[in-house]
């Protein structure tokens, strides 16, 4: 699809919105506003190019920066706006509607999925050393959990850092790591104690890019999210400073799994943009192809599909918000996150294939938004928590 096309799409008044959750106030408003001009103007008319290099530039990162939105989660004496979860999932679901989740996933893996670990589990050096660039987008922010052998399973990683005087010595590999080839400070989980059994025994560390003994294996070729970059990570013999290990020894496992919450939160939102976009998009299409007689959405069978599909968006939607609205009041959020990140992808899924479907063939050739999108949809019912995992993790708590 051309550029203007694409941009047509965006444009497109369809007329079609859900309503405003109740817990909306008007700062948020103003940040949906706010980031929706920024997708149309600066995401919109170069997302393709962007998958096509198969990475976001580090410009955008930058324009993000001086307009303050990279450092919502972190403290104005940092340089960020001390939102809450609200704001997150306002943001994410913004991102989401821009119809590029690559973009979505190096963006909100910055913003909200690895650099909240220094402001919650750092000292006031770390994130006096780290926390400004962040925010101002001059340093792109990683987190390195997976393995080749551990994913889903956090507990079973195997890579170890060992106490070398005053350094740690990493060794070992990572997997499927966003931002990996392009990013610059890596949050590393790593067992420090090999005799402590699972969960015990994991620390976090920062590694910066450039550190010896940590380089990319190689960058990762994908399904979709053309313009996330994905990399396996080698760690050699990497020697970092022993300052440089975050959080508490040994207590790395219940920091990762605290920011999960929010990364899961951040998928339902992605989730909830993505299906409006492709709604939107569908309703555009089948309200201008024409077949037998009349177009397409004047046959019930398509109004009913939609219908299904809008009704869908709108429950995955409204329960994402209610869940942040309860993390936002201090309220113990485990199990509505987990049926958030088991419901919202799944739903997202459904939508853009069904949304796909309406396209006819057009839907299936490259270059189509809702094409590219169906393929993007796909990982969210893996990363952060595979649907299966989050079912026991709900199933634990009823
Ligand atoms: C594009 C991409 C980007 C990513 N970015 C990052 C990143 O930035 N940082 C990072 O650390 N990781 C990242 N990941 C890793 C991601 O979080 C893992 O892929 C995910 O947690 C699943 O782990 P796995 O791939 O090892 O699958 P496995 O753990 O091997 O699981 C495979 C499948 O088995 C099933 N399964 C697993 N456990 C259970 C269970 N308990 N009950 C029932 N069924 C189960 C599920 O269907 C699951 O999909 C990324 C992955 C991808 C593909």
């Amino acid at each position: 699809m051309s550029q203007q096309a694409l941009r047509a799409d965006l444009r497109s008044e369809t007329g079609f919105h859900l309503s405003d959750p109740l817990c909306m106030t008007e700062e948020l408003r103003m940040l949906r506003e706010q980031v929706r001009r920024f997708v149309e103007r600066e995401v919109a008319p170069h997302g393709e190019n962007w998958e096509a290099d198969g990475m976001v530039p580090r410009e955008i990162f930058l324009q993000m920066g001086e307009l303050g939105l990279l450092g919502m989660r972190h403290a104005e004496e940092h340089g960020g706006t001390a939102m809450g979860p609200l704001a997150s999932v306002v943001f994410a679901e913004e991102l989401g509607r821009s119809s590029f989740g690559g973009f979505t996933a190096t963006v909100t893996v910055h913003t909200d999925m690895s650099s909240p670990h220094i402001s919650i589990s750092g000292n006031e050096e770390q994130k006096r050393r780290y926390l400004p660039d962040i925010i101002a987008g001059r340093k792109v922010c990683a987190v390195a959990v997976t393995e080749p052998w551990a994913g889903s399973d956090v507990a079973g990683l195997k890579t170890r850092a060992a106490r070398d005087g005053d350094s740690w010595v990493i060794n070992g590999a990572k997997m499927f790591i966003t931002n990996g080839v392009h990013g610059d400070v890596f949050i590393v989980a790593a067992r420090t104690d090999p005799a402590a059994k699972g969960s015990r025994g994991i620390s976090l560390f920062i590694v910066e890019k450039g550190t010896p003994g940590f380089s990319v294996a190689r960058k990762l070729d994908k399904h979709g999210w053309l313009c996330s970059d994905t990399a396996e990570l080698v760690f050699q013999d990497c020697r970092v400073p022993a300052e440089n290990l975050l959080g508490q020894e040994g207590r790395g496992f219940y920091a990762i799994m605290g920011t999960f919450q929010n990364e899961r939160l951040v998928i339902g939102a992605m989730a909830s943009g993505e299906a409006q976009k492709a709604i939107e998009l569908t309703l555009d299409y089948v309200r201008s192809r024409t077949a037998f007689g009349g177009t397409l959405w004047s046959l019930q069978a398509t109004r009913q599909k939609l219908a299904e599909l809008v009704s869908k968006t709108a429950a995955a939607r409204a329960l994402t918000y209610q869940t942040a609205a309860l993390e936002e009041a201090g309220h113990d959020t485990s199990r509505d996150v987990s049926i958030v990140k088991a419901y919202a992808p799944e739903v997202l899924h459904e939508v853009v294939h069904g949304c796909l479907q309406l396209h006819g063939g057009t839907g299936y050739m490259r270059g189509t938004a809702i094409e590219r999108m169906a393929r993007d949809a796909r990982i969210l019912m893996i990363g952060g928590g595979a649907t299966e995992v989050m079912l026991e993790e709900v199933a634990k708590r009823i």
